[in-house]
């Protein structure tokens, strides 16, 4: 049976990793028993320019029948964040509840951490981050304003539903690999009804986990963590700003943006997740096809993973990192002269084999 992908190439160098991604899916898809229908769709800023929005507004119920979504970038010049942010990717991740966010922090073998002397054994851990509330929420306003007593207050909302769900889905994913740990970031010295909550549920998870050790850090210090002891760490959890802070630190002393992957995960396979690079739109390189794909080739192994194909996942990730180690044809990110055509083209002869 075939896997029914929602392809949404997005903008700028999205539109040109995307394709790479899907090169790879058609590769694997001669082999026998795994095939992938795409559906493309055209949401963008560019979308925006010429309908005002960035998608229709069936687009969520358009894109809910799918296996999966994979994301290109979106992004604009002259078209504020917030537009992107809260016009495709927001809504598209609180439609489907895709309330864990995955970013795995691993040197690929041939690339050069921006740490010094450290190398692929030394970083190789998992950023799990809340995705639905916490720091992000919408509660909260101002007050005076213009006066001199003028303030913000901003509600910072952990529910006893929201963090089971991600601690549950964080401890079985630590317990599924061989080292068995989990980290967790929170600032309970400081904050102090919502962090001492957020503990309190970690204890009470960590109870139905007993194979599991887990280790309590606050951000500052995990943060620190991060550059000056990489190799503490297994899996890492975090609320929903503390884990995007954690989840752009942990990429960028692995290689950097170009090869960051990411997912969007609602683990019940009733909505799709969504697959993207943690990279942008690129404006300052697009159009010229020297994007990196492996940001989005990754995510592509990660999407795989999620829809169950764990042997192509694990064929296309050995056959990435085998380019990346042979050091011969790499993107001008990490210092080669390849197009993004010419990297992909070279991965799909090692796929092949
Ligand atoms: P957006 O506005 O869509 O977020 P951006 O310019 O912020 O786009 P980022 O993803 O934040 O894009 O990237 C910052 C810079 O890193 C880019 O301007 C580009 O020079 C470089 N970069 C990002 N992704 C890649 C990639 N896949 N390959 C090569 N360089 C990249
Ligand atoms: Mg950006």
């Amino acid at each position: 049976m075939a896997h029914h992908i929602a392809l949404i190439p997005g903008d700028g160098i999205g539109k040109e990793v995307t394709p790479a991604g899907v090169r790879c899916l058609e590769a694997l898809a001669r082999r026998p028993g795994l095939d992938f229908e795409f559906s493309e769709f055209p949401y963008s800023c560019e979308y925006y320019a010429r309908h005002g929005q960035m998608m229709p507004d069936d687009g969520i119920e358009t894109l809910r029948p799918h296996d999966a979504i994979l994301l290109g970038a979106v992004g604009y010049p002259g078209v504020p964040d917030h537009v992107s942010l809260w016009g495709l990717l927001l809504p598209i991740r609180r439609a489907f509840q895709q309330y864990v966010n995955l970013r795995p922090v691993r040197l690929l073998r041939g690339l050069t951490s921006a740490l010094r002397d450290r190398g692929p054994e030394d970083i190789n851990y998992l950023v799990v981050r809340e995705n639905n509330e916490g720091e992000y929420s919408d509660i909260g306003g101002r007050l005076y304003d213009g006066l001199p007593e003028a303030m913000a207050i901003q509600a910072n909302v952990i529910t006893r539903k929201g963090s089971e769900r991600i601690l549950d889905y964080a401890f079985r994913t630590a317990q599924a690999r061989p080292r068995k740990q989990l980290a967790y970031a929170t600032k309970s010295n400081g904050i102090k009804h919502s962090m001492p909550f957020w503990d309190e549920q970690v204890a009470a998870m960590a109870e139905r986990f007993d194979d599991v050790s887990v280790e309590q850090y606050h951000v500052d210090i995990l943060a620190a963590n991060f550059v000056t002891h990489p190799d503490w760490f297994d899996v890492v959890v975090g609320t929903n700003l503390f884990g995007d802070i954690l989840s752009d630190l942990g990429p960028a002393t692995a290689g950097g943006i170009g090869v960051a992957p990411s997912a969007n995960i609602n683990p019940d396979p009733a909505v799709p997740s969504m697959f993207e690079p943690v990279h942008g739109s690129a404006p300052d390189i697009a159009g010229e096809g020297v994007a990196n794909p492996i940001a989005m080739i990754w995510s592509v192994v990660m999407m795989l993973e999620d829809l169950g194909e764990q042997s192509a996942a694990d064929d296309l990730m050995g056959a990435m990192e085998n380019v990346t180690h042979e050091g011969r044809v790499l993107t001008r990110d990490l210092g080669g002269t390849a197009s993004t055509n010419a990297f992909t083209d070279r991965l799909l002869a090692e796929l092949k084999g």
